[in-house]
């Protein structure tokens, strides 16, 4: 529950240079992704997902635990009475104020924004995809989360490692860190 004085401020959100931001960290995560888990372009398309930013959000997929949350949705084509086409999708819920606020304890002048959300969205990309082949149940239950989170934040080092410069390596030994 929402106190009356934390509604009042209002959280600081991404502009115009720190979408842009967005959209090449979500480029660089998704080529990145689909190599390491050799996804045929095909398998890549089935995979529905999105990602929205703060102002995109509604009140239930705002969290402010953590940097971004991913949320399922059954979405259900209908024509008439009868279903066309059903099928998940996977929403990336980024918490810009949450993110905006790390990167400036990593690095001051920002220049840590953009592998921090490349970090972020190969995160959360490795959870839906490991939730749409199966490899782990939506509702998993409480006491095996914890483990599947150690196993989804090893495979997301896995995956950067690579792509590892100076800037990433920063980010991702502040979040070795807790
Ligand atoms: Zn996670």
């Amino acid at each position: 529950m929402q106190s009356g004085g934390k509604s009042m401020i209002k959280a600081r959100r991404f502009g115009k240079a720190e979408l842009k931001s967005v959209d090449r960290a979500r480029e660089a995560a998704e080529e990145m992704i689909s190599s390491f888990y050799v996804l045929a372009p095909r398998e890549w398309e089935r995979v529905n997902y999105e990602v929205r930013t703060l102002e995109e959000l509604s009140p239930e997929e705002i969290c402010d635990r953590a940097l971004a949350q991913v949320l399922c949705y059954d979405c259900v084509k209908r024509i008439g009475a009868s279903t066309v086409e059903r099928h998940d999708l996977y929403r990336i819920c980024l918490q810009d104020d949450r993110i905006l606020r790390a990167s400036d304890r990593i690095d001051s002048g920002r220049l840590a924004l953009e592998p921090l959300l490349l970090y972020v969205l190969t995160h959360e990309l490795v959870h839906i995809v490991r939730f749409s082949q199966h490899l782990q149940r939506l509702d998993l239950a409480p006491e095996f989360r914890s483990q599947e989170e150690l196993s989804v934040e090893q495979t997301t080092r896995q995956i950067l490692a690579p792509a590892a410069d100076r800037a990433l390596q920063r980010v991702i030994a502040t979040f070795a860190n807790g």
